[in-house]
């Protein structure tokens, strides 16, 4: 079996993409600080290049958690790795994901942190795949919607694999 990457967005859409995306952010928060939650390891890429496009004052905090262990199909369980570091209370939160799939990762982390006081809390994502939601979730800014295929590359791997491209392409596996 052969695994082959078909580029659907370049490396060059993604980053216009992004801009875009931070132009919203910066417009909804003006000056007011935002404390941006990466969910690891999958929005790394992501998080680095809007991070940069943020024109208010930015804290980073990251969090481990996921349903996908090395497979392509969801669990539905969302297992938390590595906690965030810092309390969120009374901060404006910005939870940055690489691709909201069923929606079962994100519910679980907004009702996670949302019981923890913050003082706001929007959602971010590159992808979203909305043919595969399970459980309905607000995601407040997006990048791409793509049809239901595996993608990888710029930060989503396949067995941890693929995370280093700079483009995004769907995997395809081929029988020699
Ligand atoms: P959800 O809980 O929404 O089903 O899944 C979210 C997580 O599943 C994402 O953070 C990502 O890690 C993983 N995921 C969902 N779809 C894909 C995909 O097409 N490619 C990769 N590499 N990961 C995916």
């Amino acid at each position: 079996m052969r695994e082959v990457v078909h580029e659907m967005f370049s490396e060059e859409q993604i980053k216009e993409k992004i801009v875009e995306i931070a132009e919203q952010i910066n417009k909804k928060y003006g000056n007011e600080a935002l404390h941006v939650i990466g969910v690891l390891k999958g929005s790394i890429f992501f998080l680095t290049e809007l991070t940069k496009h943020l024109t208010m004052p930015v804290t980073l905090d990251f969090i481990a958690a996921g349903s996908y262990g090395d497979g392509t199909v969801s669990s539905g369980s969302l297992s938390v790795d590595k906690d965030l570091d810092d309390e969120i209370d009374d901060l404006h939160c910005l939870v940055v994901e690489d691709i909201v799939d069923t929606g079962n990762t994100l519910s679980k982390i907004r009702k996670m942190l949302t019981a923890r006081n913050p003082a706001s809390i929007e959602f971010c994502a590159l992808l979203d795949k909305p043919d595969r939601r399970e459980t309905q979730v607000d995601v407040e800014y997006t990048g791409f919607v793509i049809p239901d295929e595996f993608v990888v590359g710029y930060g989503l791997d396949y067995a941890q694999r693929y995370r280093n491209l700079p483009y995004i392409g769907s995997l395809e596996w081929i029988e020699d």
